[in-house]
């Protein structure tokens, strides 16, 4: 994306922690041509060729860009809900300046010329898009999909996401193929056998409100299968929306075994339990009113116990987890303007992602930059050397940065929304922790005028 003469942009005075580089302090970032120039101590400008645009960064922390391992992007076939332009607004709103489309699309992305399609459409959007492809072919489960022709066509995982690869012996294949392509297999983890009709955790909210209960056995039961393919095979294994603290306590249990497994949690796994969907926005104390059954709550994993939301919290701390991902799972309206049973499962994530995250962080379980790290390094690593160039503030790598306030309190209003999904719980909910500026290929993406109150020299 570098272009030759782009304006060069001074970061000033700003909190950089760029995990990749072991680096957290107050820097200055130069921008050049596309690409990070130089992160000092000070920076003056008067060497400087030029109009240089002086973002003053005081208050805010800049680093690299996040990257969003699972988004659904939802185009081909599926734009009324999101498109490929949409979400990736979306995407830099949130701070995210690479995300990454699952293939649940239709046609799936099982072939070099979807591949295609998506890297066409996302030519002109803001935000850089990569594709997953899928596992089996049509995602239906039954035979592989041609690993080698999607990686050539370039893309960085496969999945079958919205599914399992529910047939162990397929699952095998594809391991065995991942570990001699280098591209991990990121499963969705469920067991249908365990939750036939299941809407939300299986406790005593799913109970009092009458819902078909998921145990958290149906995604832990194909954790640990995974884990034991992963092993045998050596395969790349990735585990999507891990929710469970049994999930957790496996795969740390794996990694101390040497297994070679990573995991991604979601933001909203880190803030919202089950006691949500009784409608006092969390308050177990709630008994189920005129707000119960709110289908933006109902998600795959399902939201669960403080007790499961503790374990994610401590796995991202410690290392259990890589990456927060979002599972970004616009809906159109009707999907969730029904019953609890009828409702599309699914959040609309990329915009508040930070600000969920970030309550990890202000309750003190998480580090700042242990967060960062968990937005940028961790998945880059998770994918591979591709997209280690983004995730970093290294001179020489693309200028991809999100400026953020960790401490900014702003109230969730989906009517303001980029993404035409506007179904997230979090509507109405006060966040703290607001991205400022997102700055894509040395371009400003995005900006938020009201952090940047300090004003901007010239
Ligand atoms: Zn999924």
């Amino acid at each position: 994306m570098a272009r030759p003469h782009q304006q060069p942009i001074l970061i000033n005075g700003g909190r950089v922690i760029d995990p990749a580089n072991g680096r957290d302090g107050v820097f200055d970032v130069l921008i050049v041509d596309g690409a990070i120039k130089a992160v000092e101590r000070s920076i003056p400008t008067d060497g400087l060729d030029g109009d240089v645009r002086v973002i003053q960064a005081g208050g805010l922390v800049a680093s690299p860009g996040f990257i969003d391992i699972h988004a659904h992007l939802r185009e081909p076939g599926y734009e009324y809900k999101e498109t490929i332009a949409t979400g990736a607004e979306a995407a830099v709103r949130g701070g995210f300046t690479t995300i990454c489309a699952m293939p649940n699309t239709d046609p799936a992305i099982d072939n070099a010329a979807v591949v295609d399609y998506i890297a066409n459409r996302a030519a002109t959007v803001p935000a850089r898009v990569r594709a997953i492809g899928c596992v089996t072919k049509g995602r239906k489960g039954r035979e592989l999909a041609d690993m080698e022709e999607l990686i050539t066509a370039g893309v960085v995982a496969f999945s079958d996401d919205g599914d399992p690869v529910y047939d162990a012996g397929l699952m095998r294949l594809a391991l065995t193929y991942s570990r001699d392509l280098g591209v991990p297999v990121s499963n969705h983890c469920e067991d249908h056998e365990l939750c036939p009709g299941g809407v939300m955790a299986e406790g005593w909210v799913s109970s009092r409100l009458g819902l078909a209960g998921i145990p958290a056995v149906a995604e832990e039961a194909m954790v640990a299968r995974d884990i034991s393919l992963a092993q045998l095979t050596g395969g790349r294994l990735h585990l999507a929306h891990l929710s469970s603290a049994g999930s957790v306590a496996m795969v740390r249990q794996a990694k101390e075994r040497g297994i070679p497994v990573t995991a991604e949690v979601c933001p909203h796994h880190l803030m919202l339990t089950d006691a949500w969907a009784l409608g006092g926005k969390g308050d177990p104390n709630v008994a189920a009113g005129p707000f119960a059954y709110d289908t933006h709550t109902k998600v795959y994993p399902p939201l669960r116990t403080d007790t499961d939301v503790a374990a994610c919290v401590a796995g991202l701390a410690d290392g259990a987890i890589d990456c927060v991902a979002t599972d970004h799972a616009p809906h159109e309206r009707v999907s969730k303007e029904c019953t609890y049973h009828e409702a599309a499962f699914g959040i609309s994530a990329l915009e508040t992602a930070l600000g969920t995250a970030m309550t990890a962080v202000h309750s003190g379980a998480v580090s700042l930059p242990t967060m960062v790290a968990r937005l940028t390094a961790g998945p880059a690593r998770v994918l591979g050397n591709g997209l280690s160039q983004f995730a970093s503030l290294t001179p020489g790598t693309p200028a991809d940065l999100a400026l953020f306030d960790p401490d900014a309190t702003w109230t969730v209003d989906v009517s303001k929304f980029a993404s035409m999904g506007r179904n997230t719980p979090l509507n109405g909910v006060e966040l703290r922790g607001r991205v400022a500026v997102t700055i894509v290929g040395g371009r400003v993406v995005f900006e938020e005028p009201a952090l940047l109150n300090k004003g901007d020299a010239a």
